[in-house]
């Protein structure tokens, strides 16, 4: 499959202020998967006028000049850069867009020439290619359930959650660091499920990040959702120390409650 429509910009590379990224680069205008947690990125994207409507947002349209802007700016700001993470208001791995995937890949490559890491972050498939580009690049799922009617309910675009995981313990096995996004995590009152079940699931990854759903009414419906998150959270952490992996839980996702 191939994007429909296409765009150009005047600049690409930018210091994101997400709490653990460096540098951002988003090629792509809209995401397939059409998340309906909400998005925070259609949000945005709304907001700032740039797409009108879910319809809009979820035909994604490719930068064409991705390569020609990131050729000019790479050698002005290498030196601040200490890694690029794809993406954060749109995913590089659209399940089944061809051309998306491409891009990507020659997006990577391109910032790993001046020596520069990369991660990817994706609810698509991450394509065996990678094994072959720098050592140095960690690549992430996100996977905040393993109960398909409800990917189809709320990540509707998405990869189906057996594919993404077979595709991120592919890389694994070939060497490569390896994440795990477990964000934004519902509340029990969206999806019955044992946060256990998903942990294990990925228990052979370097690094899980946890964080809670935001941004929809029905977390607050939940009674307790507050020490419902917070006992979460000590799973997440509990299982990673057992696993020896690393963890980071998201701000705002641990709530100090007295009584
Ligand atoms: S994958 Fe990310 S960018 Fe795409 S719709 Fe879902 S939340 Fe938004």
């Amino acid at each position: 499959m191939k994007c429909k429509g296409s765009i150009t910009r005047k600049s690409l590379l930018y210091k994101t202020g997400v709490e653990y990224g460096d540098y951002t680069v988003n090629h792509v205008q809209g995401c397939s998967h059409g998340c309906l947690y909400p998005c925070y990125a259609m949000m945005m994207a709304k907001r700032f006028g740039t797409v009108k409507t879910y319809e809009e947002w979820i035909n994604p349209k490719i930068l064409d000049n991705a390569i020609e802007l990131l050729e000019k700016e790479l050698p002005k700001l290498k030196d601040k850069i200490k890694s690029v993470q794809l993406c954060f208001t749109t995913d590089p791995f659209m399940y089944q867009y061809e051309d998306i995937k491409e891009l990507s890949i020659k997006i990577l490559k391109l910032i790993n020439s001046y020596n520069i890491p990369c991660t990817a972050l994706t609810k698509g498939v991450l394509p065996k290619e990678l094994v072959n580009l720098s050592k140095n690049n960690s690549y992430g799922i996100t996977l905040i359930s393993l109960n398909e009617a409800f990917r189809e309910a709320m990540e509707p675009g998405s990869a189906p959650y057996k594919e993404r995981i077979a595709s991120l313990k592919y890389l694994h096995d070939n060497g490569l660091k390896t994440w795990v996004s477990i964000e934004p995590f519902p509340t029990p009152n969206f999806v019955d499920q044992n946060l256990e079940d998903i942990l294990n699931a990925v228990a052979f990854t370097d690094k899980i990040i946890f964080g809670r759903l935001h941004y929809n009414k029905k977390v607050s419906e939940y009674k307790n959702y507050k020490q419902y998150y917070n006992d979460m959270v000590n799973k997440v952490i509990e299982f990673s120390n057992k696993n020896n992996i690393e963890y980071h839980i998201k701000n705002k996702t641990i709530t100090c409650i007295s009584s």
